[in-house]
């Protein structure tokens, strides 16, 4: 910074103008303070303190003769003695004090003038001669001349001094005030204007003036600015992990896995290698859940996940995407990589024991597998073919889980086209309800000793528009994992109960309708109201209605099960368990279940005539329905000799092609009305729920 500009600045500076103005004007009062006694002193003379001194030293020039004294003519001396010179006889000078302008000691006399006191106006008391040969004295005429130029002399000092100061007050101005000011002030505007977080650098406080504070208390705004950001830093990197991240294993999630997914898909299309994934998934994770708690579950899944993690390289990702579903991305693989021998080392890790508070803890995993780009169809964009590639190892993961899991398959077209089909399925599914293309059949049922018929069950038919008849065994397991058995099921409820309803008031007063509920419709918890409903607005009474269910879907969770049965049975509806035997029914639940009707499996009807296993399983499952007070349905009849066989078994109930298969609503009417052995006639209500009379109901 030039002088000028910078002297402007100060200037410009209220504060560094005070200090450099106050500066020199206090150096120019100090010095005339100093300077003006000094002055006066040039133009009053010797002072009297000097003459008493000037007096000693003529004295001493008296070379000896101390003892006379020398009559100075005090007066004189007091009041005009203003130089003095004395020189010794020979002429040479011994003192020149006081103002002496005009003397010149090379004169060999003193110069008669005016204002000089000549020696001879001195004389020793004896009269003898000082050996001094000259004494001088100055008059006062010069005094104030020379007062005057050294006054003039001195303020110009004074004054080129006191500039000096204010000019130094000023650079120390513009070095400890101005500069830091302009810093201060540039960074405080610098800050005003930052927008992205950043911060400024602090101030750097030199030596301590009145901006210090305020630096000190920048600083410190600064520092907590920091040292928020800092946190603001740390909290957005755990947000960030959180993320991206499972709480339990700490491994990536679903997040961080498609994103990964679809990098690996972009990388893997720019170069000649391949990659997999491997979705790993633990079997009957819910039963260990059940049989060890949540906690011991929790620590299972995370002892896996861990596991995977160490097993592969680090440029591979494990990641946990569900409660017990871990998938695995190999990347960067060449044909000399086999995935069915990674999926094997998988399945070892994973199944390996576990050992856990003196537990030895051991799960089974099944694996899916799809590689890429083989199983893929390669024009499609990154998100999509990732897609693609989840959804054939999802595939797959189905395929060995439905294969008794324990496994691993690796995706294949079969599947693809499987999984085409049951895509197609789902969507026109969707389609069938609001189209209702579906239909309720039923099947009679008849009783084996007076062959009277006592209801149907409930079937449920799709009639496709392109693909004709749709078996339930195929698209029931699919309205169920859609969760669209909810609004089925509740229309196939409304429906039976209705037509039964009809065929009351046509005189068929004891007939009943078993209607098949899914495991689904069990869990969702709406069961009860739905039922009620149904009957309300059909007006069946509720002991003409018979609910069954399957036995796995009771074994399925069976104390919530067991509540909610007792619920219904409470109201007055009818339980039967469907397929009986085909399950893994708990013999020690059942005694629990407010069952009415045991529903033997067609299975084991089928060969009754040729296989005494299944004779020996109809004939438990008799023995049990009697101990129990239940009654039994058999299913599947398809000839005589399987009805006779029940009927001298004690069986109560048969269903099946002997008797009639499923029909329509129509067909139903019209079997009845044909049927020789009658209807059985309706059995005193048992302590059933209080229904309004059929009249005042709405027959739907
Ligand atoms: P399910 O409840 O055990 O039904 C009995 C099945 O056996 C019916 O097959 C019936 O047509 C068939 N059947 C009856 N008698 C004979 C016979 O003598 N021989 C042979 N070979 N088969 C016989 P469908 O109608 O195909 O139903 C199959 C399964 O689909 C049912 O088994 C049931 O689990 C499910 N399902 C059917 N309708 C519904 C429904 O409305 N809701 C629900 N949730 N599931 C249903
Ligand atoms: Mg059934
Ligand atoms: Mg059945």
């Amino acid at each position: 910074m030039n002088f000028r500009a910078l002297t402007s600045k100060v200037l410009r500076s209220h504060t560094a103008r005070t200090l450099s103005g106050s500066v020199a004007l206090t150096l120019f009062v100090v010095q005339l303070a100093v300077y003006l006694p000094s002055v006066y002193s040039q133009y009053s003379g010797f002072t009297r303190e000097q003459s008493r001194n000037a007096r000693t030293l003529v004295q001493v020039g008296f070379n000896g003769n101390r003892q006379q004294s020398l009559d100075f003519q005090d007066n004189v001396l007091d009041d005009s003695l203003v130089g003095l010179v004395l020189l010794d006889a020979t002429g040479r000078l011994l003192l020149n004090k006081g103002n002496t302008l005009d003397f010149d000691p090379a004169a060999a006399e003193m110069p008669a003038r005016s204002g000089w006191i000549q020696p001879t106006a001195w004389q020793l008391q004896n009269g003898a001669e000082p050996a001094v040969s000259a004494i001088g004295f100055l008059d006062r005429s010069g005094l104030l001349k020379a007062a005057l130029l050294k006054a003039s002399l001195l303020s110009i000092f004074a004054v080129l001094s006191s500039l000096l100061a204010a000019l130094v007050a000023m650079a120390g101005a513009a070095r400890w005030y101005i500069l830091p000011m302009e810093r201060l002030i540039a960074v405080l505007r610098e800050h005003r204007q930052i927008s992205d977080g950043q911060v400024p650098e602090p101030i750097k406080v030199i030596g301590g003036n009145d901006l210090s504070p305020l630096a000190e208390e920048f600083n410190c705004m600064i520092e907590a600015q920091r040292k928020a950001a800092r946190q603001v830093k740390v909290k957005q990197q755990y947000l960030e992990f959180a993320a991206h991240h499972d709480p339990l294993t700490h491994l990536p999630n679903r997040l961080m896995f498609e994103d990964t997914l679809r990098r690996t898909v972009q990388e893997t299309l720019e170069s000649d290698l391949r990659f997999s994934i491997f979705l790993v998934d633990l079997d009957n994770f819910k039963f260990f859940n059940d049989q060890y708690g949540h906690l011991v579950g929790d620590k299972m899944v995370a002892e896996v996940g861990n596991r995977l993690r160490t097993m592969m390289r680090d440029i591979d990702l494990v990641a946990r995407l569900d409660g017990d579903e871990f998938v695995v991305i190999q990347k960067e693989v060449d044909e000399s990589v086999c995935a069915e021998e990674v999926a094997a080392r998988i399945m070892s890790v994973a199944t390996a024991p576990y050992e856990y508070r003196g537990f030895t803890l051991k799960t089974a995993v099944s694996v899916g597998i799809s590689s890429f780009p083989d199983d893929v169809h390669v024009q499609q964009d990154e998100q999509m073919l990732g897609e693609e590639m989840v959804n054939n190892a999802a595939v797959a993961l189905q395929e060995a889980k439905s294969n008794g899991k324990n496994q691993y398959r690796l995706f294949n077209e079969k599947m693809r086209l499987r999984l085409t089909a049951r895509i197609r399925l789902e969507q026109d599914l969707k389609m069938a309800m609001q189209d209702n293309q579906f239909e309720v059949y039923y099947q009679p049922k008849i009783n084996i000793h007076t062959r009277q018929c006592t209801g149907a069950e409930a079937l449920v038919r799709w009639r496709h528009p392109v693909n004709g008849f749709v078996s339930p065994e195929a698209f029931v397991p699919v309205a169920e994992e859609t969760g669209l058995i909810i609004e089925l099921g509740a229309w196939i409820l409304q429906t039976a109960c209705v037509k039964t309803r009809e065929l009351q008031s046509m005189g068929y007063d004891g007939l009943n309708v078993a209607v098949n509920i899914s495991a689904v419709q069990f869990t969702d918890g709406n069961l009860l109201p739905m039922v009620s409903q149904a009957l309300e607005s059909s007006g069946l009474s509720p002991e003409l209605l018979e609910l069954e269910i399957t036995e796995s879907a009771v074994m399925h969770d069976p104390e919530e099960v067991i509540s909610s049965l007792h619920e219904l049975s409470e109201h007055g509806m009818k339980l039967a368990i469907d397929d009986f035997g085909t399950g893994y029914s708990s013999l020690a639940y059942l005694k629990r279940f407010p069952v009415n009707t045991l529903k033997i499996d067609r299975a084991f009807i089928t060969d009754i005539s040729n296989d005494n296993d299944d004779v020996a399983i109809v004939e438990a499952v008799l023995g049990l329905g009697k101990h129990f007070n239940m009654k039994v349905v058999a299913e599947g009849v398809e000839d005589e000799e399987q009805l006779n066989f029940l009927k001298s078994q004690g069986c109560d109930i048969a269903q099946g092609y002997f008797i009639s298969k499923p029909l329509s609503s129509e067909q139903y009417t019209h079997w009845l009305e044909r049927w020789p052995f009658g209807v059985q006639e309706r059995a005193a209500p048992e302590g059933m729920l209080e229904l309004p009379a059929p009249q005042d109901r709405q027959v739907g």
